[in-house]
């Protein structure tokens, strides 16, 4: 079984780096996913900096980022 599921590992791995590699390319940034900002609406496009944590990402900039915070909290 072992022998078998190796292979198949090895496919999804090599899959997974080319499509890295392919997110990486910077000369086309159509691929890009975009979001909006959940403060100030506006839409915004995936950065190099947020590869890690970009499900994470709601806001487009620090600035929302901090009046969000500000709204939050008001319990301080
Ligand atoms: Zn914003």
């Amino acid at each position: 079984m072992m022998i078998v599921k190796q292979p198949l590992r090895l496919l999804y791995c090599y899959v997974q780096k080319a499509r890295m590699a392919k997110a990486d390319f910077k000369g086309n940034k159509s691929y890009l996913p975009t979001k909006d900002c959940i403060v100030c609406k506006r839409p915004f496009t995936w950065r190099k900096k947020w590869e890690k944590n970009w499900d994470e990402i709601k806001y487009c900039s620090d600035a929302c980022r901090a009046k969000a915070k500000k709204n939050t909290a008001a319990s301080q």
